[in-house]
């Protein structure tokens, strides 16, 4: 059942992510990040003004371990993977990061450098803000730093029950796993993912992926074709996952803080 790491080739190395349009383009990205949205409004504006919008490409490294973290991300309709590399070239999957969160995490624990590779694994918006602005804000707002406490909390529960999770539960059942909490987080659909990228996430070789996919294509789960991936089945998908998913999904709901009115206030802005 443990199979073996995949083997990854090496991941292109980030550019400069291209920036789209200022203005409108950050107001719209910010709020798809939940964790911004859960800012009182001033908070908000205010950090607004260090906020770049930028576009992530699929494949896009935005941090290796060891280097220096310069930006952090708040992603919109973008996903960000955390792999952890293992004998410096078999990559595995520990944490998944979408609107629900930020990739920079280390810094709010007084880390500089990243212990993970952070790969864009789903092309989409984020927001991003230099590392030392980001610290000066983490410092000057309570609620930001309320929420970013909340939010690494979720992150290290995912983090944690991910090891578990890749060590006794099976191929097909992680792949579930993973097809929800990227739903959750794209909210669409459909979303693609090569055999080679889902091989990283779960840590299988390609073949281990081609029968975990058969099994939820035989149940009408999903449909995979050349890495299109299409929800066919939530229901029977949440059925086919292992426990993990909930365990980790309750938590983030647990420890939600964005009240109702808020939630509102910042659609209507939008
Ligand atoms: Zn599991």
């Amino acid at each position: 059942m443990n199979e073996k790491l995949h083997n990854p080739p090496p991941a292109p190395r980030a550019g400069r992510p291209a920036a789209c349009s200022q203005g409108a383009g950050a107001r719209s990205a910010s709020i798809e990040n939940s964790l911004l949205a859960a800012l009182p409004r001033k908070e908000y504006s205010r950090l607004l003004g260090g906020l770049e919008p930028v576009t992530l490409s699929f494949g896009e490294v935005l941090y290796e371990p060891e280097e220096r973290i310069r930006h952090v991300y708040f992603p919109g309709s973008s996903l960000v993977s955390l792999l952890t590399l293992v004998d410096g070239h078999l990559a595995l999957e520990v944490g998944l990061i979408g609107r629900d969160g930020v990739v920079g995490v280390p810094l709010i624990l007084g880390h500089k450098e990243s212990s993970v590779r952070a790969l864009v694994q789903g092309a989409g918006t984020a927001l991003r803000m230099e590392a030392a602005q980001f610290l000066a804000e983490f410092k000057l707002s309570p609620s930001l730093r309320q929420e970013l406490y909340r939010y690494t909390h979720t992150l290290m529960a995912q983090i944690s029950q991910t090891a578990a999770c890749n060590r006794f539960h099976l191929v097909e059942e992680r792949l579930a796993r993973w097809l929800l909490m990227t739903h959750d987080r794209v909210k669409s659909d459909q979303f693609h993912m090569t055999h080679e990228f889902l091989g990283h996430m779960l840590g299988v070789r390609r073949v281990g992926v081609t029968k975990a996919a058969q099994v939820l294509q035989e149940r009408k789960l999903i449909r995979y074709s050349r890495g299109d991936i299409t929800v066919l089945d939530r229901g029977g998908l949440e059925t086919a996952a292992c426990q993990c998913y909930e365990v980790v999904r309750d938590m983030h709901d647990g420890v939600q803080s964005v009240p109702a009115a808020r939630k509102a206030e910042v659609s209507e802005a939008a």
